[in-house]
């Protein structure tokens, strides 16, 4: 896969731009990945010649729009390999997938004095949707810990579910430690006392194999933008039995079977949770990021991204004062650290007038934070299209700012 990296780059366009006129370093691609030419392409494709909302018309242009935005959701049913292809509905990222979840899930199966169990690694998106039901449904948050290395701490689960836990929410992987979670065995042990679980799969997607129902999660949550598609799309995965015991979300347009004033029926899966014009062009658009990943193949694409975290953190680790921030066993493409007293965002600025585009804050994950009492990290975040080399300019700029900042 090496020897295809500098033809992989020349399909990203913003790969050749400059910055402050250097050559862009891209390391911040937890946060958003960017989009190959193909899936800018079919966006502009689309407006000029095929614009036509979907599943309304009779029409030439409305029935190919509506045959393009179904074939995503048919290679999205079959990149994650869902039993069902109406077990795949778009929304318009994680956050709103998960939201979808913690409102309907919420309705139809969570009442007064239930228990959700979230982890202490969660994204805010993964933790503010299950606080609000709590507070709606006056039920009880509880939170799975990790250790200091980043790992979960499975043995604790256990403990901490009782017949009154509804569901557990748990990130794949997380944006800020890079723990890869062994969601498989989380799974196992929920089913085993009839525990639902949602997987946030919003940093792991992009990076290993999905296979929804070997992972055998009841939910699977993840955003096209984070995986070389547009913003603006996300997929909810469900099981079939659960969706259609669950409400709507959203109401309006396309999600009813019948609207009288007395009564409105709703229609089947997946349009129950559609509502309104969805973002189809986008979601068009989504299947070419698809099809490219599959076409260098998500194996290649982990082993490759692997050697660079590797490389990545040995070269860090030379650098005096650093310590990095999750140094679980297993991990995905992100390199969280902080240097002595120096504040992440001073990093970050100095980083970035040397091309090389990082991200510093808490990350969305607060209490992953708190847990280290620290208020930020400086994180680097690795894609396929990046290189051994950009890492070493990395590494020396790392270096410089350093010794500018003491
Ligand atoms: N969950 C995790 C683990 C994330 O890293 C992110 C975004 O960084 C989200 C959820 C939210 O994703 P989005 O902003 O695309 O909805």
């Amino acid at each position: 896969m090496e020897t295809d990296i500098k033809k992989i780059r020349q399909d990203f366009p913003i790969l050749q731009e400059k910055i402050y006129d250097k050559d862009l370093v891209y390391l911040d691609n937890a946060a958003t990945t960017q989009k190959p030419d193909i899936v800018i392409n079919t966006i502009s494709e689309y407006y000029r010649k095929y614009n036509s909302n979907v599943h309304r018309g009779i029409h030439y242009l409305s029935n190919f729009s509506t045959t393009a935005y179904e074939n995503t959701r048919e290679t999205i049913h079959k990149f994650i390999n869902s039993k069902y292809k109406e077990e795949i509905i778009f929304t318009k990222g994680t956050t709103e997938s998960i939201n979808l979840v913690a409102f309907s899930f919420g309705e139809a199966f969570v009442k007064e004095g239930d228990e959700i169990i979230v982890s202490e690694m969660e994204h805010h998106s993964n933790i503010v949707p299950w606080q609000l039901l709590a507070e709606r449904k006056k039920c009880k948050i509880k939170v799975l810990p990790f250790d200091d290395s980043g790992e979960l701490i499975i043995s604790e689960l256990e403990n901490l579910i009782t017949e009154k836990t509804k569901i557990i929410a748990v990130t794949q992987v997380s944006n800020v430690l890079g723990t890869v979670n062994p969601v498989k065995k989380i799974i196992e042990i929920a089913h085993s006392k009839n525990v639902s679980v949602l997987i946030d799969g919003a940093q792991g997607i992009q990076h290993t194999f999905v296979d929804v129902q070997k992972m055998d999660c009841d939910f699977y949550v993840f955003s096209a933008h984070k995986i070389y598609g547009p913003t603006g799309v996300g997929v909810l995965y469900g099981k079939k039995e659960i969706l259609e015991k669950m409400p709507p979300y959203q109401s309006g347009g396309e999600m009813i079977s019948k609207v009288t004033f007395e009564k409105t029926t709703f229609n089947e899966l997946p349009y129950k949770f559609e509502a309104g014009t969805p973002n189809y062009i986008d979601v068009i658009a989504f299947e070419k990021a698809i099809h490219y990943v599959n076409d260098i193949g998500i194996h290649n694409i982990k082993k490759y991204e692997d050697k660079l975290l590797e490389y990545a953190t040995e070269q860090i680790l030379k650098i005096d004062g650093i310590k990095i921030i999750g140094e679980a066993k297993h991990k995905s493409s992100v390199l969280s650290f902080t240097v002595n007293d120096i504040h992440p965002a001073d990093i970050g600025t100095i980083l970035d007038k040397m091309g090389i585009a990082i991200r510093t804050g808490t990350h969305c994950a607060e209490t992953a934070m708190q847990h280290f009492k620290i208020n930020g990290t400086a994180r680097a975040s690795f894609a396929f299209y990046n290189t051994l080399e950009e890492i070493d300019k990395f590494i020396i700029s790392l270096e410089k700012s350093i010794m500018m900042l003491r």
